[in-house]
């Protein structure tokens, strides 16, 4: 079975050249687009392409105010500051995620608090969340939602979707309004997913999307944070861009702000590649049909999109039936030049993050040891 993965993946893609994991295809307006940005002069933080991307972005996903940012680590911290998180404050997210949920809290000065992952969705659990309240947390008389151990506030909710697949964002919803917590998506990896009908990143008050070169459309370097109020939405582009009274000549800010803005000579890139998001879709959809018809039976399980959702299939997963199997797969495909890899380290056992507070993160260590990434550009023909 092992050593059949690889001619499968190679007559997939049609060559005998290594295979990445991701790389970004380029086939539209985007030399077009990027090469107008550069004669009109306007390469950096104000220009047309920036307003069209903002506004390609709200129509693709119908929130209420999109605002492009550098990349998604700033568009997750402005979702944060947004949402009222201060320093000293927790913030309940799963371990099994990239490390640029957790950097993001660290810097504010919050903690995270691990809970478990769904096998539904490989995304936050609502049931461990319920379920990690109701033993270790309680409101206090200003509504609040207070860590009863440490007398901190919990103050949001920060579930990811894990490889694009939606998590339950209705049952998170729920304890969000029962808890008095926001809800801030990480939805780096899943532009083009739904939960429900909805654009991920939506169900929350605010989403952050992720532009980096590995993810589904590229800007480059990037990010989107989608606020579900348009008021919050203006606030949110305020604060990224140094927090300057909009004057013709003078220099006020209000408030400490930020240089989170995406460079014009990016979001032209960006406008290129969401021209294209459609057919990425596509083919993505149609490579993990290959993948999961291949698998079927087998003793790898194929990550499937979950019932309630239409997922972008971001990066293809298979579940392996040991961490035995796994070290030999991703050792043999490797060492034939096709790239797969294995999930990230779980956050608990980073240094920075090991003395956060956490739940049973059983169904999380068993996908930690199991998971592999498999080659999922879209292979266009
Ligand atoms: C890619 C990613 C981010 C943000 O990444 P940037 O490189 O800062 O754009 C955040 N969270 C997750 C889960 C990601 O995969």
């Amino acid at each position: 079975m092992l050593n059949s993965i690889i001619p499968f993946i190679r007559s997939v893609y049609s060559t005998d050249d290594f295979i990445p994991l991701h790389a970004p295809v380029f086939e539209g307006n985007e030399h077009e687009y990027v090469s107008r940005a550069i004669k009109s002069t306007f390469v950096s933080s104000v220009g047309k392409y920036v307003d069209q991307f903002e506004k390609q972005m709200e129509a693709l996903t119908g929130t209420g105010k999109a605002v492009a940012t550098v990349n998604g680590t700033a568009a997750l911290h402005t979702a944060l500051v947004m949402a009222g998180v201060r320093c000293g404050d927790f913030v309940i997210t799963q371990a099994l995620t990239f490390v640029a949920t957790c950097n993001a809290l660290h810097h504010m000065g919050a903690t995270p608090i691990f809970v478990d992952v769904s096998k539904v969705s490989l995304g936050l659990c609502p049931i461990a969340t319920e379920a990690y309240l109701d033993e270790n947390a309680h409101i206090d008389g200003d509504g609040q939602c207070i860590h009863t151990e440490t007398g901190r506030r919990i103050q949001a909710i920060v579930p990811m979707h894990t490889f694009g697949h939606p998590v339950q964002l209705g049952e998170l919803d729920a304890i969000c309004e029962k808890w008095n917590l926001v809800l801030v998506e990480d939805a780096a990896e899943s532009l083009g997913s739904y939960y429900e009908g909805q654009h991920t990143g939506t169900i929350g008050e605010y989403g952050a999307v992720s532009f980096n070169g590995n993810k589904i459309v590229t800007t480059g370097g990037g990010g989107v944070v989608l606020c579900n109020q348009y008021e919050n939405g203006v606030r949110a582009k305020h604060l990224t861009t140094t927090a300057k009274k909009p004057h013709p000549y003078e220099f006020f800010h209000d408030e400490p702000g930020f240089n989170y803005r995406m460079p014009n000579l990016n979001a032209a890139l960006g406008c290129g590649q969401l021209e294209k998001l459609a057919e990425f879709l596509e083919s993505k959809r149609r490579l993990a049909l290959c993948y999961q018809d291949f698998f079927e039976g087998t003793e790898f399980e194929f990550v499937k999109e979950p019932p309630y959702a239409k997922s972008n299939y971001w990066l293809n997963a298979i579940i392996c039936p040991s961490k035995d199997v796994r070290d030999r797969l991703l050792q043999v495909t490797n060492s034939a030049s096709v790239m797969t890899r294995p999930v990230w380290t779980l956050m608990h056992r980073l240094p920075a993050f090991s003395s956060s507070p956490r739940g049973p993160l059983c169904n999380s260590e068993s996908f930690e040891s199991r998971i592999v990434n498999l080659p999922s550009s879209p292979p266009m023909d």
